[in-house]
């Protein structure tokens, strides 16, 4: 299934001019949309973005970033639930990749657990309440 998260990179001084993001495309058949990026020539770096693909070839593809040295950080902490909005009615549950947001038994209320979430928004364009929230 393709799917789109939120990663902030942070590059060494010693990679920051090599142009190894281009390989998430050329390697691995990522798509991507670079959101911030403060890089500059033997300085260290940070880039936040945003990657599209199969989620197998993202795993691949941020492994490949590990092994030259890319520091690499979800944003998944910017997804919030607001219980306030929630109505419970699972539309949510059915699109996350990850179950991050699962149906809790036998009180068959929507749960949220951001330690699963890559930040793909696909809950924000499903919840009918805008109970699901980025904060970016
Ligand atoms: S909780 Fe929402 S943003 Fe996080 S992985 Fe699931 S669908 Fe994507
Ligand atoms: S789609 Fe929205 S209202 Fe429905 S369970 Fe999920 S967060 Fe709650």
């Amino acid at each position: 299934m393709t799917v789109s998260r939120k990663i902030v990179l942070h590059f060494p001084a010693q990679v920051a001019d090599r142009p190894i993001v281009c390989d998430l495309a050329l390697r691995f058949g990522l798509a991507f949309n670079i959101l911030r990026a403060s890089i500059s020539p033997h300085r260290e770096g940070i880039m936040v973005m945003e990657i599209i693909g199969e989620g197998a070839n993202q795993e691949k593809g941020l492994q490949y970033l590990r092994e030259q040295g890319v520091l690499i950080e979800s944003l998944s902490q910017d997804i919030r639930k607001n219980d306030e909005r929630c109505i419970n009615c699972g539309a949510c549950v059915g699109v996350c990749p990850t179950s991050a947001l699962f149906i809790e038994k036998p009180s068959f209320e929507v749960r949220f657990d951001g330690t699963r979430c890559i930040a793909c928004e696909m809950c924000i364009m499903a919840c009918p309440t805008f109970a699901m929230e980025a904060l970016i």
